[in-house]
């Protein structure tokens, strides 16, 4: 994709994050990456008020061009597609529920199988450190380790994916189970799934979703002969 279109996607990606009520007001930021580095979104500025200029590049050595200042937390974007090859796309927001548990340094254990979409069999909360430092970063690529999202201590979420469809995907999956682990944790003492089920879940997720057919299913056994009495 061309890079004004990346900056287009960047931009209305950023918009239906504030929609979907993941994020709040300038709060958060947003990268794409391209050859030989990323495009993100620009510090302190209103999503809304946002135009494809101001998307910053920012080259894999941190040289940036444009007028704009890159997010405070570029590092975490760029140390992330770094170390993950995998990564097309980086979304980082502070959702109410994710964020309320992110400052009790709570992580999110897995009282629901859903909890491996993230990767693994809880989504850890990586220790505090002052935003837009290189800390935060070494502490958010910590606990994404082996996971595709983490809570940041008293702060809020990251998350990673091929694209931006997929990054937003995964942010909002989060925040939906923060919510319900946060209504669970009101009403009593949630179960959590045992570490054999959650590598259960995530060896049946490898396969979920997938376009290829379903494994065959096994012909039906013939009735056993039952003796005349
Ligand atoms: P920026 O506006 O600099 O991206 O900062 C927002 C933020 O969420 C910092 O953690
Ligand atoms: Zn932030």
């Amino acid at each position: 994709m061309k890079h004004r279109e990346l900056r287009a996607r960047l931009i209305e990606t950023a918009l239906r994050m504030n929609a979907l009520g993941l994020n709040h007001g300038r709060s958060g930021n947003l990268s794409v990456r391209v050859a030989g580095g990323l495009l993100i979104t620009p510090s302190g500025m209103a999503y809304d008020a946002m135009r494809p200029s101001d998307i910053v590049e920012m080259k894999a050595d941190g040289a940036v061009t444009g007028p704009r200042a890159p997010s405070s937390e570029w590092r975490i974007h760029l140390d992330i597609y770094a170390a993950r090859d995998e990564a097309g796309a980086v979304v980082h927001a502070h959702p109410m529920f994710a964020t309320t548990l992110a400052c009790l340094g709570r992580p999110i254990p897995a009282f629901h199988y859903m909890v491996a979409v993230a990767g693994g069999r809880d989504i850890r909360c990586a220790p505090y450190a002052t935003f837009g430092t290189p800390k935060l970063s070494v502490n958010a690529l910590g606990a994404l380790a082996d996971r595709r999202a983490c809570l940041l201590a008293n702060h809020g979420i990251i998350a990673l994916g091929p694209g931006l469809a997929e990054a937003l995907e995964l942010a909002l999956a989060v925040e939906t189970l923060a919510a319900q682990y946060w209504r669970a944790l009101q009403i009593g003492k949630p179960r959590i799934l045992p570490a054999k089920e959650m590598a259960r879940v995530l060896k049946k997720f490898e396969g979920y979703g997938h376009a290829s057919a379903p494994a065959r299913p096994r012909k039906p056994r013939k009735p056993r002969k039952t003796r005349k009495a």
